[in-house]
């Protein structure tokens, strides 16, 4: 009986939740096969960074959700919420259930400066402030030190966009948001008047889109400060612009100027863009950090014709009593799943999981779609072509008859084990519930949802509902 019949349904685990997941359990349900998809998470909701990462104030961004929730709603889908690969299930227990296994855990942490005070307190990656705002429910309990007046946020892509306009907006325009209420109350009550956006390059180099930079220039309460020295491009630079090839960059220079024009319009909190500088020591004690020492770049051509930094012997010191490290994501290994750890990413070829990143054999049943496969990089829109890359080479091992063998490849089986061992899985049905307690807790307070930030908190609603 071939596999992806009636009689023999194939079986899938993808494990992550966020939209790589999403796409991935997509393409796989509108084949003209018969096809079970299981997707799993640690968290008992889904979306990944639509919920955890995408910024509050970007809430159009997060009807993708709508999307998702129509292939959840496929009858050949299932989530198990609140179930960690590796410590409830291991690969050993998928592969006796499942015909392939999808990773699609994104990245989920931060990538490192390397410099001396990076770990003093008052020194955060952006991804745990990002996380913390956001209710993300291992973040609950951070504390940022919100009375510094001053911040440094490093990095110029769009998380650093992300942190900075989280850091400048009024309590009035962040309450219109989903911000998560205890990171609400505290901004509100915060003393910061400067934030610092230290980029090693110039503004020709930028890593944000164009929308992101201009929106930082129409916030409510903060002016956008860009320094004539900041401002003004290299030679290199100057010719990129003028080739007009990256018209991201051509507008992103544009939108800086403009900017840098404007300057000082006397709102309360400055953003100071600062270019060509790199953050060499963080200096402080264990009572925190009290500035940050940047030493001045300039741009040199590299063997590849990119623009890269390289220190001068110019330095500068900046009172900074908090900083944020937006210098990137980095994926981190799975128990019993192959890594490669200069990428940060698992080893594969068009997504099917290999044993070395070069020159490995392929892992058989293992498949890797998103940030965990190709790093860091894109917007959400970017992991569907990614996910159908890799659902496609699935599907072609289907045929050849490359996939794992399970011993009892079936739903009652699963749910079994996972009962067997006590795991307090939440369905998707159960997930819709919270989301609407979510909206409905908003609506009250006139705000899009209120999100439960404790796993505690959302058991204990599901107890309740029953
Ligand atoms: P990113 O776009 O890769 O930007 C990373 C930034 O960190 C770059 O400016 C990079 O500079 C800088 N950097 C790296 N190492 C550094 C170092 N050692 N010292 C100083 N600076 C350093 O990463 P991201 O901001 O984390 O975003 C991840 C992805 O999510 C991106 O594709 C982004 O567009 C996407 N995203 C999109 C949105 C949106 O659409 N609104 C929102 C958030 C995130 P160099 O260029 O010099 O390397």
């Amino acid at each position: 009986m071939p596999l992806g019949t009636q009689n023999q349904p194939l079986r899938v685990a993808i494990i992550g939740s966020g939209p790589s997941g999403f796409y991935a359990a997509e393409h796989l349900l509108k084949q003209d096969k018969v096809i079970e998809v299981d997707m799993y998470d640690r968290l008992p909701t889904p979306y990944g960074l639509v919920r955890g990462g995408v910024a509050p104030d970007h809430q159009k961004i997060k009807s993708v959700t709508k999307v998702y929730d129509k292939t959840a709603s496929n009858p050949q889908f299932r989530f198990y919420g609140n179930v960690e690969f590796g410590k409830d299930v291991t690969h050993a227990d998928l592969a006796q259930h499942y015909h392939a296994i999808v990773y699609a855990v994104g990245a989920q942490t931060d990538r490192k400066m390397d410099i001396p005070g990076e770990d003093l307190p008052g020194s955060y990656p952006a991804t745990e402030f990002v996380a913390w705002y956001n209710a993300h429910p291992d973040y609950r309990d951070y504390h940022f030190d919100l009375t510094q007046e001053s911040v440094a946020v490093v990095g110029l892509g769009n998380v650093a966009m992300d942190v900075i306009r989280i850091l400048a907006r009024t309590p009035g325009e962040l309450g219109k948001t989903d911000i998560a209420d205890y990171a609400l109350e505290a901004l509100k009550n915060s003393n910061v008047k400067t934030i610092y956006v230290l980029g090693r390059r110039g503004p020709a180099q930028s890593a944000f889109t164009n929308p992101e930079i201009k929106e930082l220039g129409e916030m409510e309460d903060a002016d956008v400060i860009v320094p004539p020295d900041d401002i003004a491009l290299d030679p290199f630079s100057q010719e990129y612009i003028d080739s007009g090839i990256d018209k991201v960059a051509v507008k992103n220079v544009q939108i800086l100027r403009e900017l840098a024009e404007r300057g000082d319009t006397g709102k309360k909190i400055k953003i100071v863009m600062r270019f060509l500088v790199s953050p060499v020591e963080l200096i402080g004690d264990e009572n925190g950090l009290r500035a940050v020492k940047v030493v001045k770049n300039e741009l040199y051509k590299s063997d590849d014709g990119s623009l890269r930094p390289r220190a001068t012997d110019q330095f500068e010191t900046l009172p900074i009593g908090l900083i944020f490290r937006s210098v990137g994501y980095r994926g981190q290994a799975l128990p019993d799943v192959p890594f490669y750890d200069r990428w940060g990413t698992i080893p594969n070829d068009k997504g099917r999981v290999m044993t070395e990143q070069k020159g490995g054999e392929q892992v058989i049943g293992d498949y890797v779609v998103g940030w965990i496969k190709r790093g860091p990089s894109g917007i959400i829109g970017t992991n569907k072509p990614d996910s159908v890359e890799t659902m496609n080479m699935l599907l072609e091992d289907l045929d050849a008859g490359k996939l794992l063998t399970p011993v009892t490849a079936s739903r009652d089986a699963i749910e079994n084990l996972l009962k067997e061992r006590k795991i307090r899985y939440v369905t998707f049905d159960e997930w819709k519930y919270l989301d609407e307690l979510e909206v409905q807790r908003g609506a009250a307070l006139g705000r899009p949802r209120l999100k439960f930030s404790r796993i505690a908190d959302m058991l204990q609603a599901l107890a309740a509902r029953s």
